[in-house]
């Protein structure tokens, strides 16, 4: 429990809800039902259903046999990839869509950067017949057209934010004034763990069915539930915190998050938020953001589009500030590196988010046979075009 949420809403010095006043009373009423409505047997009953016969869970736990041989240990992929739409955000957009029903929400609202939490949010509206407004910025629009269009499809309206830099920062503005304007009607789906709370403790607990099913299946597999390593990249750290979530409190699992730092973490384009960050608030919360000396939020860089966020949960906050959990980062070039390696040794194309974990394989020392667990966050189809061009294939 030691490095889970408080009553006051903190991780030792992080988390917390900083919002303006005319948000208080929606982020109060989600705080005082969300986990009331969570433990609800019926909700249990659905949330488990739809992550089984909708979302196709339980994912697999997969022994990687060419990437073991190759790094003279036992790897093993959590397959979010082959979840419904490709990747862990349905895991949360489902718990939220399940739980603003019963919230008695007809409206629901979203942000999205690349446009994947766009996607999970437009599904589970289409699939509950609720209205979903998604916001984005301009300049996002432009460059994800694919998820643009799936939203579309799937009956979602996309609204373009077109103030400061038109990216995630001012979609999320957007969301936020949409939110104070519509508190009766509207529930607003975040994401990732991050936020003001209960969202960053809410989005863990959907997303820690992810570490639930691999103590499971390890103990099939190896015999023990837990593993010497458990690696996953950071964005948000939504599939991060679902990874560790269930291995918090064994202390002898090596937790190790993975961030992108982009062209290099002194080149002034990365979003490796550890290294750089100091402590701050941003979007409602206190964590550890990426900012200039006078406060100024520094526009993050990775080409990998759901990692290129200025800030962590505060969670990861705190497990990097008490050490429970070690927070890396590595490039672009190697994240790419590491995706071409994992398609052509085991015919599996990862996001480029998910192949900054991979890569971190390359820095690791193994001593005789131990057991590394990677979080495979999602599948490389959106990312064809960029592999493309990046190896001129
Ligand atoms: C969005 C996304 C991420 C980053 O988000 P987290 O909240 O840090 O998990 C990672 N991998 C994939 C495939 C994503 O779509």
């Amino acid at each position: 429990m030691k490095y889970q949420v408080n009553e006051k809403g903190y991780y030792g010095d992080f988390g917390g809800a900083y919002i303006p006043e005319m948000l208080y009373p929606n982020i109060e009423h989600l705080r005082q039902q969300y986990l009331e409505i969570m433990q609800e047997r019926q909700f249990q009953k659905e949330f488990q259903q739809l992550l089984k016969d909708y979302v196709g869970r339980p994912s697999p736990l997969f022994f990687a046999e060419r990437l073991s041989e190759k790094y003279g240990t036992t790897i093993y992929l959590k397959r979010e990839d082959l979840n419904h739409t490709g990747a862990h955000k349905i895991n949360n957009t489902v718990g939220q869509i399940l739980l603003a029903e019963r919230l008695g929400k007809k409206r629901i609202i979203a942000e999205t950067g690349a446009g994947q939490h766009g996607v999970a949010t437009a599904t589970v509206c289409a699939l509950k017949g609720l209205e979903c407004v998604v916001y984005m910025g301009e300049v996002d629009i432009e460059r994800q057209a694919p998820n643009v269009a799936r939203m579309k499809m799937m009956g979602a309206k996309v609204i373009p934010a077109t103030s400061g830099s038109k990216t995630l920062k001012d979609a999320t503005n957007e969301a936020m004034r949409d939110w104070i304007n519509n508190p009766v009607d509207t529930h607003y789906i975040i994401g990732s763990v991050v936020g003001p709370h209960p969202y960053p403790d809410m989005v863990a607990r959907f997303q820690s069915v992810i570490s639930e099913e691999t103590r499971k299946q390890l103990k099939e597999k190896t015999g023990s539930e837990t593993p010497d390593h458990v690696l996953a990249c950071v964005g948000g750290g939504s599939n991060a915190m679902g990874m560790f979530y269930h291995f918090l409190d064994d202390v002898d699992v090596n937790l190790i998050a993975i961030e992108a730092a982009g062209k290099g973490v002194e080149s002034g384009e990365s979003a490796a938020t550890t290294l750089l960050g100091k402590e701050g608030v941003l979007h409602g919360s206190r964590s550890i953001l990426m900012q200039t000396a006078d406060g100024q939020v520094v526009e993050p860089y990775s080409i990998s589009a759901g990692l290129d966020y200025p800030g962590i949960g505060p969670q990861h906050a705190h497990l990097f500030k008490v050490k429970r959990a070690k927070y890396v980062s590595i490039t672009d070039d190697e994240a790419m590196q590491a995706g071409l390696l994992c398609a052509r040794l085991e015919g599996i194309i990862p996001a480029i988010e998910s192949a900054h974990a991979f890569a971190y394989l390359e820095k690791m020392k193994f001593s005789g046979n131990e057991t590394v667990v990677i979080c495979l966050s999602g599948r490389g189809d959106k990312d064809l075009d960029t592999y493309m061009r990046y190896f001129d294939l």
